[in-house]
């Protein structure tokens, strides 16, 4: 089993070129892993806060732990000692309390602003009016322990390969109308299921879980 989820990670590191594999390890075991880590990997994905705790807590401290999941502003404070990128802020008042966390531990915390492009109402993330609105608040520009990187979006979940490749193209379209002015050099797009579109489409980072645990 361990041989296949190395096997499976270099297959696709080797797919992606340079961009980033963010190996979403949600629900799966600390020996699972402990399996990746020994594989040379250090970039690992969570969706809850108390899972993403108790992990970082057993595991190496190299390991560079990336925010995926809705954040609750009541939690943060638990990750903010030592998270490394959070992908998912879909409010400036969740970003006041990274802000706020990120002072006490003295740190800037990397964040993606999650951006809405699916056409399913579950999935969260700002539009982009928005994020435009957002970028030009004093509010904003006042905030110094938080860095923006970037952009993060999920497409909608579906066979039409036609439809998440123009969800990605709508997401590039709008990191490229914001990545000078604001520095931004990640955008997060990709799963398991359509990581290799989201490439094609301008994407630095991608996040995929299930093709690598199987
Ligand atoms: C679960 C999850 C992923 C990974 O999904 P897979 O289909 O298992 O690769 C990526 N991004 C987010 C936000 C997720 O919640």
């Amino acid at each position: 089993m361990s041989h296949s989820i190395h096997e499976n990670i270099k297959l696709i590191q080797s797919e992606i070129g340079n961009r980033e594999l963010v190996v979403v390890s949600k629900y799966r075991s600390l020996p699972e892993l402990q399996n990746v880590y020994d594989s040379g990997h250090r970039h690992f994905g969570e969706n809850r806060v108390q899972e993403l705790v108790e992990k970082y807590t057993a595991l190496p401290k190299d390991i560079n732990w990336h925010v995926i999941g809705h954040l609750q502003t009541n939690k943060v404070k638990f990750i903010a000692p030592f998270v490394h990128l959070i992908h998912s802020v879909d409010s400036l008042k969740l970003l006041k309390a990274i802000n706020k966390e990120a002072a006490k531990a003295d740190r800037v915390i990397p964040f993606l602003f999650q951006i809405h492009i699916a056409q399913e109402e579950s999935k969260y993330g700002l539009t982009a009016a928005e994020l435009a609105f957002i970028l030009t608040t004093n509010e904003y520009k006042l905030l110094t322990n938080v860095k923006c990187k970037g952009l993060m979006g999920m497409a909608t979940n579906t066979q039409n390969e036609q439809q998440v490749a123009g969800e990605f193209d709508a997401l590039k379209s709008l990191y490229d109308a914001h990545a000078t002015q604001n520095d931004f050099d990640t955008l997060s797009m990709g799963m398991s299921g359509d990581y290799a579109i989201a490439v094609s489409r301008g994407s630095t980072m991608i996040r995929v879980g299930s093709k690598i645990f199987l």
